[in-house]
C-alpha cells in the first residue's frame, strides 16, 4: 500500500505551526484586528454586501491547494467587516445583541488556548468550579434559594428548553422513561403571545408539540394577561390535559415588557406547574440596585433563563439557566457510561444538562464580573435605560407616540400620521448605514423598535438617531 505523503506546502502551512510562528502571527492579528474594531465603529452599520461576487470568491476556495495562515486572515477580517450588520458600531439599535465587553474576549481566547474539557469536573475541576460559582452568585442576586444552582448553556433556547424538561420530569417521572406518552393527558406549556418564540421548537423537540404551547393573550401593553392566563389552565385541566409549565417573560424581545410574575406563580402553583421566569434579557437588571425591584416575583421561579450574551454583554453563545431546586437535574440528564472518567451527579456538567463535551462559557462573566463587578454593571444598565429614556423624550417632541410603558432599555414609538410609516423610515435609516433599528408589532400596531445594547453608545449617537428617524422622506 502507498502511504500518504503531504506536500511540503501543506506541511508549511499546515494546522499546527511552530511556536514561534504561531507567535508571530498572533501578533499581527491582535494588531489588525484592532484597527479592523476601530473601523467598524466609525463605518456604515449596515456595509453593502455583493452576494453573488462573494459566492464566487467563495467557491475559489476548492480547498485542494493550501494556502498560508498569514494571507487568508486580512482577507476573512476584510470580508467580515463588509459582510456583516456590525453589532459593535455605537448606533446598531437592534436586537439584544452587544457589542461583547473586553473580559469576554480576553475569556475566549484564554480558552482557546487551553481548550478544556467541563464535560466532567474530574478533567477540569477549576473550570467547573468557577462556572458553578459565577451560576451561584447570579442566582443569589435573582433571589433565588440559597441552594439554587444551575448552569452555563449555549443561549436562552437551551436554557428555555432545559426548563421545559424539568417540568416535564417533575411532573410525571415516567416520561425519562417514555416521553409524552407516559402522561395521563396532554402536557400543556403556557407563554405569552409576545413571547420569544423559541417554545414552538421547544415544545417540538421535547417532544409535547407546537399545539401544546398557549400563547396566552396580553394586557393591552405586551404583558401575559393573568385572567387569560388562569382561564386557559382551568380549561385545560378540565379537559384533561396536564399544565406542566406556565413560562412568564420577564423583558419581552419585541417590547422589554415583563409579564406579572407574582400573579403568573401563584397561578403556576395553584395548578401544580412549573414556574419559569424567560429573563433571557431583562434579568440582567438584577445588577442595578434601582431596578431589581422590577423582577419581584422571580424568587418564586422554579427555573429562570439568563443570557450572558445579551445585556451582560460577552460574546455569543453564552446562556444561563438557574434552577431552585438542582437535586433534579441528574433524573433529567443523567446517563452512565464505561468511556467517561467520573459519573457524578450535582457535580458533572455532561450528567446535569443538555451538553457533553462542553466549552469554559463561563470564564466569559467570570472575567467581566471579577473586573467591573456588580457595581459595573449596574452602571452599564442604567446607561442604557438613560439613553433610551432620552431617545423617547426626544421622538416625543417630534410629535411620535411612545406606545410600550416598558422600564428597561427598549422603545417602541409611531411616527405622527401623516408622513411615512415605521416601516419605510426603518427600511430608510437601515439603508442609509447611519444606524440599525428594527420594525416590530406591538399589540397589533407596526412601529419603529429601538433598544441600546452597545456599552459605548453616546448622547451624539441618541442625536444622530433622532435626526436620521425624523428627517424628511
Ligand atoms: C433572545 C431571547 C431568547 C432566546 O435566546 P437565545 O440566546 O437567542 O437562544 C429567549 N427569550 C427571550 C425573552 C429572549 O430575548
Amino acid at each position: 500500500m502507498q502511504q500518504y505523503a503531504p506536500t511540503e506546502a501543506a506541511q508549511a502551512t499546515g494546522l499546527f505551526p511552530s511556536a514561534a510562528t504561531r507567535r508571530a502571527v498572533d501578533d499581527r492579528l491582535t494588531e489588525a484586528l484592532a484597527l479592523a474594531d476601530a473601523r467598524a465603529a466609525q463605518g456604515s452599520v449596515t456595509p453593502s454586501f455583493d452576494r453573488a461576487g462573494f459566492n464566487q470568491v467563495l467557491a475559489a476556495f476548492d480547498f485542494a491547494t493550501p494556502r498560508p495562515l498569514e494571507d487568508v486572515l486580512p482577507w476573512v477580517i476584510a470580508r467580515l467587516e463588509d459582510g456583516i450588520t456590525h453589532l459593535t458600531h455605537p448606533r446598531y439599535f437592534g436586537l439584544f445583541n452587544p457589542q461583547p465587553s473586553f473580559p469576554a474576549q480576553v475569556a475566549d481566547r484564554l480558552t482557546a488556548v487551553f481548550n478544556p474539557q467541563l464535560a466532567t469536573a474530574t478533567t477540569s475541576p477549576v473550570p467547573v468550579a468557577m462556572e458553578a460559582h459565577v451560576i451561584r452568585a447570579v442566582a443569589a442576586r435573582a433571589g433565588l434559594p440559597d441552594d439554587a444552582s444551575g448552569h452555563f448553556t449555549t443561549g436562552g433556547a437551551e436554557a428555555n428548553a432545559t426548563a421545559l424538561l424539568c417540568a416535564l420530569t417533575r411532573a410525571c417521572p415516567d416520561f425519562a422513561e417514555y416521553g409524552a406518552r407516559a402522561f395521563p393527558g396532554a402536557p400543556v406549556l403556557y407563554v405569552s403571545k409576545d413571547s420569544h418564540l423559541a417554545w414552538l421548537k421547544i415544545a417540538h423537540q421535547c417532544g409535547i408539540g407546537r399545539a401544546r404551547v398557549r400563547l396566552v393573550g396580553t394586557d393591552g401593553m405586551g404583558r401575559m394577561d393573568a385572567s387569560i392566563l388562569e382561564a386557559a389552565l382551568a380549561a385545560d385541566s378540565a379537559e384533561g390535559r396536564i399544565p406542566v409549565m406556565v413560562a412568564a417573560t420577564a423583558g419581552t424581545t419585541n417590547a422589554g415588557m415583563i409579564d406579572p410574575l407574582e400573579a403568573c406563580a401563584e397561578i403556576a402553583r395553584t395548578h401544580g406547574a412549573w414556574f419559569h421566569v424567560d429573563a433571557a434579557w431583562g434579568g440582567a437588571v438584577i445588577a442595578s440596585p434601582f431596578r431589581r425591584r422590577l423582577l419581584k416575583g422571580i424568587e418564586h421561579a422554579d427555573s429562570v433563563t439568563i443570557d450572558a450574551h445579551k445585556w451582560f454583554a460577552t460574546t455569543m453563545g453564552c446562556g444561563m439557566f438557574l434552577i431552585a431546586d438542582p437535586a433534579l437535574l441528574p433524573a433529567v440528564f443523567q446517563v452512565s457510561t464505561t468511556y467517561m472518567p467520573s459519573n457524578q451527579a450535582n457535580l458533572d456538567p455532561y450528567v446535569n444538562s443538555m451538553q457533553w463535551s462542553r466549552r469554559f462559557l463561563g470564564l466569559r462573566l467570570f472575567l467581566a464580573l471579577a473586573t467591573a463587578g456588580w457595581d459595573g454593571y449596574a452602571a452599564h444598565v442604567e446607561r442604557s435605560i438613560s439613553l433610551i429614556a432620552r431617545l423617547r423624550t426626544a421622538l416625543h417632541a417630534h410629535g411620535w407616540k411612545i406606545v410600550n410603558d416598558s422600564q428597561m432599555a427598549v422603545l417602541c414609538a409611531v411616527p405622527p400620521s401623516g408622513g411615512s410609516t415605521a416601516r419605510e423610515i426603518v427600511t430608510r435609516v437601515v439603508t442609509s448605514g447611519e444606524a440599525w433599528i428594527s420594525v416590530a408589532v406591538f399589540e397589533g400596531q407596526e412601529v419603529v423598535r429601538a433598544c441600546v445594547t452597545h456599552g459605548q453608545t453616546d448622547e451624539d449617537d441618541i442625536e444622530t438617531l433622532v435626526e436620521a428617524l425624523t428627517a424628511p422622506g
